[in-house]
């Protein structure tokens, strides 16, 4: 019988990626991905880093998974093992730099050494790659391009964690995509810790992934692209230019914002302030009309004061998105915040971090309304038992609408919203759209 493996995934969206292609490579192994956690025979924890409360967390699940599991074989990788390698009651430990190193390491504890190939073992390669992933019911896959980022934000670990930009190869991506676009994939979400670095190594500029965003948007089948969190710094007017004249690039942005309070902004050393962001949005608005935009905010960061508080909120609510990810701050151990003067007590932390929440809710509310009477279209990623349908619409709006038609998860249909639910928006009568050859 082949061998179960059990996953847990703490942490962002290239945790997770990264936990799908791990699982992949061990499929092509023979190994099957198992919900039973006591009787696995492999449980992998993909730990995180990014706060000092996942930390915590990725340490707690270790201690855990031999206590669940007592005849498995306990792998810990990712961020926070790269910090904290001596981890008790793991049988393997592998960070971010040496995964490639994960599939020999347990094939050898399982007694399979026979099956490690020389393609296993090379650990050399600048960017580790996984080949494809499937992300969402067949139609969106997530694609990633970049590791490892060069900034130093002085609350981030990831520096230390995953260390400095590396990128895929175009030739590696496109094909990937062409790959998934064959198999019926209408949408692929390009990630990476620092987008915009994309092959910064070589010496390029975020031009560098326009010119990619380009690649992908001409592979046949490719419908929609959506990018993962974007740096207002790289968002240069060239490279919005760019995206703006690439058709398969959907309107939603993820800006990655930290605070809306230049003084806070500072002492984070983000590489802006709050008029260059509002010069991004300005120039993303007036290239795609109907544009959102997301944010993560961080809330109590060492030193703010009510005043930088209110001037972040305010800030948030000009911009107008249409979520916040809102973080009390964490303080990390190795990074410069972590024992910066005016570190702000947990309840000041709390009331804030509501406040923000609150206005995050507002907006999101606000914003599925504004919908109601315009045409969206949507790619379909699920049929409900009432015979609706749900997906997204190119604005990253959840939709759930009908149509006369037979529909079914990838096909793409255009529609009128009539209404909306708190923050998704409903409509009915959607017809199917040809999709691009
Ligand atoms: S840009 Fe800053 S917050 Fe983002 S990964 Fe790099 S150091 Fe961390």
């Amino acid at each position: 019988m082949a061998y179960q493996v059990y996953f847990q995934t703490l942490g962002c969206k290239v945790n997770s990626y990264e936990t799908a292609a791990i699982g992949k490579l061990l499929a092509e192994k023979g190994f099957e991905e198992t919900s039973d956690a006591a009787n696995a025979d492999v449980y992998v924890i993909n730990t995180c880093a990014v706060t000092g409360e996942a930390d915590r967390k990725s340490r707690q699940m270790i201690r855990r998974a031999k206590r669940i599991a007592p005849n498995a074989v306990v792998v810990a990788m990712g961020c926070h093992t790269q910090m904290c390698r001596d981890e008790e009651g793991a049988d393997i430990v592998v960070g971010t730099d040496d995964r490639p190193s994960l599939i020999p390491l347990l094939l050898e504890k399982l007694n399979m050494r026979g099956e490690v190939s020389d393609e296993d073992l090379d650990a050399g390669t600048r960017f580790f790659e996984y080949g494809s992933v499937p992300y969402q019911e067949n139609t969106r896959a997530v694609v990633k391009i970049e590791d490892g980022c060069n900034n130093f934000c002085t609350y981030c670990i990831i520096p230390y964690a995953r260390g400095r930009v590396r990128s895929r190869s175009r030739e590696a991506v496109l094909s990937e995509i062409s790959g998934m676009a064959e198999k019926g994939y209408r949408e692929f979400v390009v990630t990476g810790i620092h987008l915009c670095s994309f092959e910064k190594e070589l010496g390029r500029d975020s031009i560098a992934l326009g010119e990619l965003l380009d690649q992908i948007a001409a592979i046949k089948g490719v419908e929609r692209i959506r990018l993962g969190s974007l740096e207002p710094s790289c968002m240069t007017p060239e490279l919005i230019l760019m995206l703006k004249n690439n058709p398969a690039i959907c309107p939603h942005f993820h800006l990655s914002l930290q605070s809306g309070s230049d003084t806070v902004l500072k002492r984070m050393n983000r590489k802006y302030d709050t008029d260059l962001f509002r010069r991004v949005v300005a120039d993303l608005k007036s290239a795609f009309p109907n544009a959102s935009f997301t944010t993560d905010m961080i809330c109590g960061f060492p030193g703010e004061t009510d005043e930088e508080h209110k001037e972040s909120c305010a800030f948030a609510e000009e911009i107008g998105f249409t979520h916040i990810h809102v973080f009390p701050f964490s303080p990390r151990e190795g990074t410069k915040a972590w024992d910066m003067d005016g570190q702000v007590d947990g309840n000041r932390k709390s009331v804030r971090t509501a406040e923000l929440r609150e206005i995050s809710d507002r907006m999101e509310t606000a914003r599925a309304e504004s919908f109601i009477g315009k045409e969206v279209e949507v790619l379909v990623e699920r049929i409900l038992e009432d015979g609706s349908f749900e997906g997204y619409c190119r604005e990253y709006v959840r939709v759930i609408a009908t149509s006369d038609e037979k529909v079914q998860p990838g096909d793409i249909l255009t529609g009128m919203i009539t209404s909306s639910s708190e923050f998704d928006v409903l409509g009915s009568g959607f017809s199917k759209k040809t999709v691009n050859s």
